[in-house]
């Protein structure tokens, strides 16, 4: 029986799997992971994500014993390596699938030539969007290079099906008798983190868990980071442990039960969507892989955001005295994710309040989150700073006292994750920082809560001063620039 290889990477399960499907149909499937330097980088950059991606990747080995097989570990540049193992198991493909950031799609493209060029057949699929980007373009009426804005893109994918690839049980993996070098550990990369409970069962358990019963009051739990109800699938949908088209498959079919309160199917929409915007900013970054380090909006790419301010540590830290922004970026710290709501605000907050630049705020959340998407991170950033595919005309400034009184009236997220704040005074926290007052630890500790560290009604405005001497009424960027 022939041989194709399936490289592994951000796809690590075997079901509804689209790349495996495509390795069978060139012959027994040879599944490898290979440790490259990039891969390497991208895991020594979050410690939580190396312990996560060791986790999955066990999982994914066992899941291949149990049938027999073995996943093959090989450290070292992919295409030398790939091209080895072609050699020695007398592959006549290689399959892997597609990256959607710059330097991923760079290193597909040059993996595809390097093997091309050794004789062998690369194939390139489409695994991470439930919806590929070929797929959402295509359905257009005009031909044309994706998408720019979420609306017209969501209007084509609610009414496009995902691909279903469910039958990992035809898939036949070659037997385990292949050299490998042992599976990766969190301290390969720097890390200290024990192996994470990661892997397809996990995630498909928590996916069943979450549209039985919190699924359908997500549009709550959005609106809500304290109840911490939010799918949690991010990690999951990241290293491909469950696939994106199985979780929107499965949401359209809860959708379909005639059960159903009006509001819980309005709820189970609500995180479709959600879902469709992953696949949004995949495309973007698909089409336009130079906004990877530079903005969409091209009357943004010289907007002079500051490098450094004198308060960016404390936003770093969750110092700046704006509880729900502390919190966001405490939790993040602690935990190595961010309740959705609260990433917008704490964002926003480094983009307008301190007007430092959305790139430095994205590679600080790097060192913490689990998830490795830079397509979505960078996306979601450009949207925040008013550089992306958000056309409206001004930035959208969040007020974080504002947003405190709508998402955290209570102060109960605040008080999880600010230990100064632990103990505080039931009730009323937003207000007493909007008067600045001091909220004083109990028992009298040494530690205090900080007062703000700028004013937002003034930075607000120094902003939008600052923007609108940068950009022209009609959108443009001034030529005096
Ligand atoms: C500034 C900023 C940076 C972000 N960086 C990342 C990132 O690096 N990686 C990442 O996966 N998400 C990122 N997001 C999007 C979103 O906040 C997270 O996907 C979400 O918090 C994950 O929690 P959840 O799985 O409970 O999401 P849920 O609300 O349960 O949503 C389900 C899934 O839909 C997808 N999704 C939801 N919202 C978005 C969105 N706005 N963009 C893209 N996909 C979305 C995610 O895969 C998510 O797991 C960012 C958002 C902002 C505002």
């Amino acid at each position: 029986m022939a041989v194709a290889i399936y490289r592994f990477a951000r796809d690590l399960r075997l079901d509804d799997h689209a790349g495996l499907s495509a390795a069978s149909a060139h012959g027994d499937i040879a599944p490898v992971l290979i440790v490259d330097r990039e891969l390497e980088e991208r895991l020594r950059s979050s410690p939580r994500r190396a312990a996560y991606f060791c986790g999955a990747v066990a999982a994914l080995d066992a899941a291949l014993r149990e049938r027999g097989s073995a996943l093959i570990v090989r450290r070292g540049e992919a295409a030398a390596e790939l091209a080895r193992l072609a050699g020695e198991l007398g592959a006549v493909a290689i399959a892997w699938s597609a990256s959607y950031d710059r330097a991923g799609i760079a290193a597909g493209t040059d993996l595809q030539a390097a093997i091309e060029e050794r004789g062998a057949r690369a194939i390139v699929v489409h695994d991470s969007p439930a919806i590929p980007p070929e797929d959402s373009t295509a359905a257009r009426s005009s031909a044309g290079d994706g998408y720019k804005a979420f609306v017209p893109f969501y209007d084509v994918w609610r009414e496009l099906e995902p691909g279903s690839f469910e039958a990992p049980l035809l898939l036949s993996f070659m037997p385990a008798a292949v050299r490998s070098e042992p599976l990766p550990q969190p301290a390969d990369f720097g890390s200290s983190d024990p192996v994470a409970d990661a892997g397809a069962p996990r995630s498909r358990k928590k996916l069943e868990t979450f549209l039985r019963g919190p699924a359908l009051q997500y549009a709550f739990a959005i609106n809500v980071p304290a109840d911490d109800l939010t799918s949690h699938l991010s990690a999951d949908l990241t290293f491909g442990t469950i696939a994106a088209r199985t979780v929107v498959r499965e949401t359209r079919n809860r959708m379909d039960d005639p059960f159903l309160l009006s509001e819980e199917r309005a709820s189970l929409r609500l995180f479709a969507r959600a879902l469709a915007m992953r696949d949004f900013f995949l495309q973007l970054s698909w089409y336009n892989p130079l906004t990877s380090d530079s903005a969409l909006q091209e009357k943004m790419r010289e907007f002079p955001f500051l490098q450094s301010h004198p308060h960016l540590d404390d936003w770093r830290e969750g110092r700046t005295g704006f509880p729900l922004v502390d919190a966001g970026m405490r939790q993040l710290r602690a935990t190595g994710w961010m309740h959705p709501r609260v990433r917008a605000i704490a964002a926003s907050f480094l983009c307008f309040d301190l007007g430092v630049d959305w790139r430095v705020g994205m590679a600080e959340w790097d060192r913490y989150l689990i998830e490795d998407d830079p397509a979505l991170s960078v996306g979601n950033w450009q949207w925040i700073a008013g550089a992306g595919a958000d056309l409206a005309a001004y930035p959208r400034i969040y007020n974080p006292y504002k947003q405190a009184r709508r998402f955290d009236p209570g102060g109960s997220y605040a008080r999880k994750w600010i230990a100064e704040l632990a103990h505080g005074p039931a009730g009323g926290l937003n207000e007493m920082r909007q008067g600045s007052a001091q909220i004083e630890l109990p028992l009298g500790g040494a530690e205090r809560y900080p007062r703000p560290v700028v004013d937002h009604d003034r930075a607000a405005r120094d902003f939008l001063a600052r923007y609108q001497e940068f950009v022209t009424p009609a959108g443009g960027r001034r030529s005096s620039r």
